[in-house]
């Protein structure tokens, strides 16, 4: 594959490194085909919100990683975006809390898992879940392989991080009562909607701002921890997300150019 040389001076240059990426590791057979659709659905999002953490993703960072800290069984789902995307952030964030590392796709495929399993173990995990025959149990309310899962992970798990998540998923997880996290950079997709606590950002910068997040308040006590998820309203914070990008595009619309408005 030829590799392209993205100057750093280029107005994009972040954009299209990531882009690179995803591509990369598309050939390596770790990223899907339909996932790399995603990422571009990501990217219209990102491009709305100015391509930064927003204060009201920091919100939504602080009660996650609250949440995953006082998890009695907290772990961290990735699939083949996620793993090309964020795999040191994940192995630091597992590390942190305490939490298990489960594969977990939508597309299954015994290589695909296999691939991805190396990577976060290249990335320094010890273990990962999940992985062909080990994801043995079913969840009742998806059909076909998207259901299953691992009966020491996911099954189990009280607070679940399910980055760059499908809907129908997502909310299977929830009713089965569930704390689900996910970071999307839709407010409105329905994984957003339906997660306990969603973090609209780019899964390059929520991670690691998780993986921050979560060694500052691991020091904290429980009740603090708990006061900060009881503080957390999503809806609320949902909301707010739209707004921000309401506000941003109106501006936008009145000075009729991108360029100089972050
Ligand atoms: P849903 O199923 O939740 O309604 P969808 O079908 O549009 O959403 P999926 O492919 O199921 O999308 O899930 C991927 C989600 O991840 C999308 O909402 C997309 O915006 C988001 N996404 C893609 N890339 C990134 C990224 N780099 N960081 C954060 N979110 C991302
Ligand atoms: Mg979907």
């Amino acid at each position: 594959m030829n590799k392209i040389v993205i100057p750093s001076t280029h107005p994009r240059a972040n954009s299209l490194l990531i882009r690179e990426r995803l591509i990369e590791h598309f050939a390596k057979g770790i990223v899907s085909d339909a996932g790399l659709f995603a990422h571009g659905r990501g990217e219209a999002f990102d491009y709305l919100l100015g391509e930064r953490t927003t204060e009201n993703a920091l919100v939504a960072v602080t009660a996650a990683a609250a949440a995953l800290l006082t998890g009695k069984h907290p772990v961290i789902s990735a699939n083949g975006n996620a793993a090309a995307l964020g795999a040191e952030g994940i192995v630091k964030l597992a590390k942190v809390t305490g939490a298990l590392i489960e594969v977990n796709l939508f597309y299954r495929s015994a290589q695909r898992e296999r691939a991805i399993e190396r990577l976060l173990k290249s990335a320094g995990a010890q273990k990962v879940y999940g992985v062909n025959q080990a994801a043995s149990a079913r969840i009742a309310e998806i059909g076909g392989e998207r259901r299953r899962v691992d009966p020491r992970g996911i099954l189990k798990a009280d607070v679940v991080l399910v980055p760059l998540e499908d809907g129908d998923r997502a909310e299977a997880l929830a009713k089965m009562g569930k704390k689900v996290i996910t970071i999307d950079l839709n407010p409105l997709s329905r994984t957003a909607q339906f997660a306990t606590i969603t973090i609209v950002d780019n899964i390059v910068r929520a991670l690691p701002a998780l993986a921050i997040a979560a060694e500052q308040l691991s020091k904290k006590r429980q009740n603090r921890l708990k006061r900060i998820q009881s503080d957390f309203d999503n809806k609320k914070n949902l909301s707010e997300a739209i707004r921000l990008i309401n506000n941003r595009l109106s501006k936008l619309a009145k000075n009729g150019t991108y360029i100089s408005i972050h």
